[in-house]
């Protein structure tokens, strides 16, 4: 695709949004254009008081010019309202030429629902809220209604918490093997995995150290969250081991949320899952991803729909307190009646929490190497998906709690988790909303601290892969943590 702007654009969101109506583009402003060559020029002029675009776009012989003017307002950046009226006139032009009209509009970012806050917390309703996102983002109905829905019961959560509250992130960054569509940096081969034992020691220092400086700095632990890859590779003594730590590390028996991922089917056994509710874990991740051995075994994902119902009823008979399933919607090999086959069992089932992401192409995974990654570049056989997961879970009871997006998904489309009311995965809406700090131990682990009600926020890396981690001397990585806590919280 050839993409020409003129005038104060931000090139780089525009070209997302071209690929939300050709979803292969490639930029290239050497590239021969051929009949097949969309041809995007968008030119913005800057007057006085407002930005006034032109955009158009051709392929072979047709051609759609769209126009678009936008006020400057005193709060925002004339440069940001510049690219808005390119942006819109761009998005007019595009959607005529394709016919196509995306449902989140020209919103591109991870977070929609912070759009939503912001307008309730300026003190909107919510009619206005809606009627502000439809305006500046030309968002469906649906997708703005969405948004402050989700803020809505996210802030009734988000009140309970202080900055004084803090969570805990523990990472496994191995799995049993590696699914098509993951480009985590999770260890699958038998070498890696044989890690673990070290891996193990390691975190746990950190884990003790992070203790003794959460005491220190006066917080208060409410959720703990232990993500992969798959925790529930661990063998049962290394589970129980783990388990064991953070029982010592933190008052675990009057946390608000304590979340294990287990995640897939393979992993999960009886005996794991005790260990787990015996040490207080309240709430348990068990991903089908979706319902059809067929998509699974395109995918990867090396466990069959039998072992995953095998693994619920484990988890179900385990008596831990909440159970979630998480689905893909665009896998290759799924369709419409798939897919709604899926959402369908996995309602009858009733797990407490229900996320369904959108396919996101990750590239480094094998799906998106090798070119085969959706089952459809129809997105809106996709959006027919996520629609109607948001109708059967309705009128099943859940309501969605959280939501985000994920860089280059599938037609822009969202990932949402549902809940039984007052069953919603806290450590999700704390975490997605950057309400208070996140400690995070272990490789690839990224630590948040925040302060002045989000204004101020300060990320610190652990490595990324669990080599990285193992070389360094934990205690002295840790005592550069315990520096930039103590400077970010001045004391
Ligand atoms: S189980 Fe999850 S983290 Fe592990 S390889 Fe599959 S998708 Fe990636």
């Amino acid at each position: 695709m050839k993409l020409i702007t003129e005038g104060n654009i931000n090139s780089y969101y525009l070209q997302t949004l071209c690929m939300l109506f050709f979803p292969r583009a490639k930029f290239s402003n050497t590239e021969t254009i051929g009949p097949d060559t969309p041809v995007a020029i968008v030119k913005v002029t800057s007057m006085e008081t407002t930005a006034y675009a032109e955009a158009s776009l051709t392929m072979g012989e047709r051609t759609v010019i769209k126009y678009y003017s936008e006020d400057y307002k005193p709060d925002t950046p004339k440069g940001n309202t510049d690219s808005i009226a390119g942006s819109k006139a761009f998005f007019a032009a595009a959607t005529e030429f394709c016919k196509y009209n995306p449902p989140w509009g020209i919103l591109t970012g991870v977070r929609p629902t912070k759009l939503a806050f912001d307008r309730l917390e300026s003190g909107m309703t919510k009619e206005q809220a809606v009627k502000s996102l439809r305006a500046d983002y030309l968002l469906y109905p649906k997708k703005a209604i969405l948004s402050v829905d989700i803020a809505k019961y996210e802030s009734k959560i988000i009140k309970n918490y202080t900055e004084k509250d803090c969570s805990i992130y523990v990472s496994i960054p191995f799995c049993p093997t590696r699914c098509a569509y993951c480009s985590f940096v999770s260890y699958t081969t038998p070498k890696l995995l044989s890690l673990i034992p070290e891996y193990l020691k390691t975190m746990m220092t950190e884990l003790k150290l992070l203790s003794s400086l959460i005491k220190d700095l006066g917080m208060n632990v409410v959720t703990v969250y232990i993500g992969g890859g798959t925790p529930t590779t661990l063998d049962e003594k290394q589970l129980d081991t783990l388990l064991s730590c953070i029982d010592g590390c933190f008052d675990t028996a009057n946390l608000h949320e304590y979340t294990v991922e287990a995640g897939r089917a393979d992993t999960i056994n009886k005996e794991k899952l005790k260990i787990c509710k015996a040490h207080n874990v309240s709430r348990i991740s068990v991903n089908p991803q979706t319902l059809c051995d067929q998509v699974l075994q395109n995918v990867g994902r090396m466990h069959t729909v039998q072992q995953f119902y095998k693994a619920f009823d484990i988890a179900k008979a385990s008596e831990i307190p909440h159970i979630n399933t998480d689905l893909i919607i665009g896998l290759p090999g799924d369709n419409f009646n798939i897919y709604s086959s899926t959402i369908e069992k996995i309602v009858d089932l009733s797990p407490d929490n229900i996320t369904a992401h959108t396919y996101a192409a990750k590239k480094s995974s094998a799906l998106t190497v090798s070119g085969s990654e959706l089952f459809t570049e129809d997105y809106r056989e996709l959006a027919k998906c996520v629609d109607y997961t948001q109708i059967i879970t309705k009128s099943s009871g859940y309501v969605p709690y959280y939501m985000y997006r994920q860089k280059n998904s599938a037609g822009n489309l969202e990932n949402v988790g549902f809940c039984k009311k007052g069953t919603e995965c806290i450590y999700n809406i704390l975490m997605m909303e950057e309400v208070h700090t996140i400690f995070a131990v272990g490789a690839g682990a990224v630590t948040k601290l925040t302060k002045n009600n989000k204004k101020m926020i300060k990320r610190v890396f652990n490595p990324k892969y669990p080599y990285e981690y193992l070389a360094q001397d934990r205690e002295e990585e840790f005592k550069k943590l315990t520096e930039t806590t103590s400077s970010f919280f001045d004391i």
